[in-house]
């Protein structure tokens, strides 16, 4: 394995983004593999932001007259280079979220998902024809451009999550200023540097002008975004925290909002459970991407009859774990995102031994030759005696809490008594009670699944969470409408003016 500097230059030199997008000074970036500075991102000023926005306003105006399968042009070419640069892009993920190389690979391939889809749907932004009472009128819907989006996006998916929003807002006829997670803005500049060479290969360089843009820095860049009226849509993914402090800022000026916030995700296993299945989904979902998803599955709820034979298998899973350098081959958990997170891991595990639980496996700091400055952890499995104040908390860190139970009800129940409300499971093989758990008094969250993990959605469906997650949904499904206004139109053929409810208004 080369040095982790050498890797990310190769890697920056791969990908072919103008050097110079990467100046002496500014916000430095670590690597989580260990630690070491991988370079400096330019940090956007507030006159910038504001000049960003200026520009994608102008963008907008433009835009939004161009027929939309010329706008899925743009982003079919911007799914072509992804393709061409797949290998570089998931590997600067790894270098600089820390993932495994086949989930920094996934990630890009998730970008070019989305980028399909989109290309597709740019045909397909239709709306209703609805029959009117009024004889020789007709109703019809059509779903127009809304404008400039701002795309404020979390460290764990430092790329997937602008593309989602990204692909379908192009299409849509809307403009993006993206403002990525002050830990992760080298790949949002790279994934900028492959939209620029997608825009001069679909045109002139004035049609593409301000479509998308990149603002790097903290918090105060989010909110700054969040104040502006001229932002129609804030798609905002991050902490429930965070989520809090944008909403009420969003609608204090009526913008429109798509919050996707944190999770607390559970699967429970029933007796009848394919345990090979739910063993091999609880271990993906819970150590995978050490942790680090919103989707990560957290609480176990197992059935007291099979609690004993699934914990001793999980234990013996976790133990053997390869822990390491996220690139090394074998290697299935890697580092967390910083040391911060480290120390949020250990008074979560600190927190839960003081409300009664039991740390079966794991929870120690794993130190991994080559990469002492990385923060490694190994996932733990903590039984507790109920759910207690911390398993209703998101720890962003690999903690699976188990909790045991009698009845399928009480399970529900428990699944449900948590704040968030993103991703769901049951592994059963009775028909009643997946049933059960998909319908309308089951599970609580956007995502509940049968016999699959809560980890790793498809970008077809929607995508989201109730209640603390933010009850936003992108991606899939109908979450381009996010992305335009509806407008509702009647069209009076006739010579005669009747009104609605048989209204009379003669003069
Ligand atoms: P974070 O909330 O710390 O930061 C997310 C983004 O919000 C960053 O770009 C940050 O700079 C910005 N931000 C923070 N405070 C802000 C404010 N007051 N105003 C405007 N912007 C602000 O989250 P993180 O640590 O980067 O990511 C982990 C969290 O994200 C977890 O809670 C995880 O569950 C959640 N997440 C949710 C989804 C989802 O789709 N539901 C996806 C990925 C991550």
């Amino acid at each position: 394995m080369k040095p982790t500097p050498t890797l990310f230059t190769d890697t920056w030199a791969e990908l072919g983004v103008d050097p110079a997008a990467l100046p002496a000074t500014g916000l430095a970036v670590h690597s989580p593999i260990d630690g070491t500075l991988l370079a400096h991102a330019p940090i956007t000023t507030a006159d910038a932001v504001d000049a960003a926005n200026a520009r994608a306003q102008a963008a907008f105006l433009r835009w939004r007259e161009v027929p939309a399968p010329r706008r899925g042009e743009l982003v079919r070419l911007l799914g072509e280079e992804l393709r061409r640069h797949k290998a570089a892009l998931g590997r600067l993920v790894s270098l600089e979220a820390g993932k495994i190389e086949s989930e920094g690979l996934g990630e890009v391939q998730e970008m070019i998902d989305i980028c399909d889809f989109a290309v597709g749907l740019s045909r397909q932004l239709h709306g209703l024809t609805i029959a009117s009472e009024r004889p020789e009128h007709r109703m019809m819907e059509q779903w127009h451009p809304l404008g400039a989006v701002a795309v404020i996006t979390a460290f764990n998916f430092p790329v997937a999550v602008w593309a989602w929003n990204a692909a379908l807002a192009l299409v849509c006829g809307d403009p993006v200023l993206w403002k990525p997670s002050e830990k992760t803005p080298l790949t949002a500049l790279a994934v900028q540097g492959l939209f620029e060479r997608a825009a001069r290969r679909f045109g002139p360089p004035a049609e593409t002008d301000g479509l998308s843009q990149v603002l790097i820095g903290r918090a105060d860049i989010g909110q700054r975004l969040a104040e502006d009226r001229r932002i129609a849509l804030v798609s905002a993914t991050g902490s429930t925290r965070m989520g809090r402090a944008v909403a009420p800022v969003v609608a204090a000026r009526f913008g429109r909002l798509l919050l996707e916030l944190g999770g607390n995700n559970a699967v429970i296993v029933a007796p009848s459970a394919n345990l090979d299945l739910a063993l091999r989904a609880i271990v993906f979902g819970a150590a995978g991407t050490a942790g680090q998803r919103c989707t990560t599955t957290r609480r176990l709820i197992v059935h007291e009859s099979i609690q004993a034979a699934l914990v001793e298998r999980l234990t013996r899973a976790y133990a053997s774990l390869p822990i390491g350098h996220p690139l090394a081959a074998g290697v299935l958990v890697g580092p967390l995102i910083d040391a911060r997170s480290g120390a949020a891991m250990d008074a979560a595990l600190a927190a839960a031994r003081a409300e009664g639980g039991c740390i079966l496996v794991g929870g120690e700091a794993v130190t991994v030759a080559g990469c002492e400055g990385g923060t490694y952890r190994r996932p733990a499995l903590v039984e507790m005696p109920e759910q207690t104040p911390i398993v209703c908390e998101e720890t962003f860190a690999p903690i699976l809490y188990v909790l045991t139970y009698r009845d399928f009800a009480e399970a529900i129940a428990l699944q449900n008594a948590v704040p968030q409300g993103l991703s769901s499971a049951v592994f059963t093989n009775d028909l009643r009670e997946a049933e059960a758990f998909l319908g309308p008094s089951g599970s609580d969250c956007g995502i509940a699944n049968v016999n699959l993990g809560t980890s790793g959605a498809e970008i077809g469906g929607a995508f989201g969470g109730e209640k603390d997650s933010g009850g936003g949904r992108e991606s899939g499904s109908d979450a381009w409408k996010n992305y335009m206004r509806r407008a509702t139109n009647t069209i009076n053929r006739g010579l005669a003016l009747p009104l609605a409810q048989g209204v009379r208004f003669d003069i």
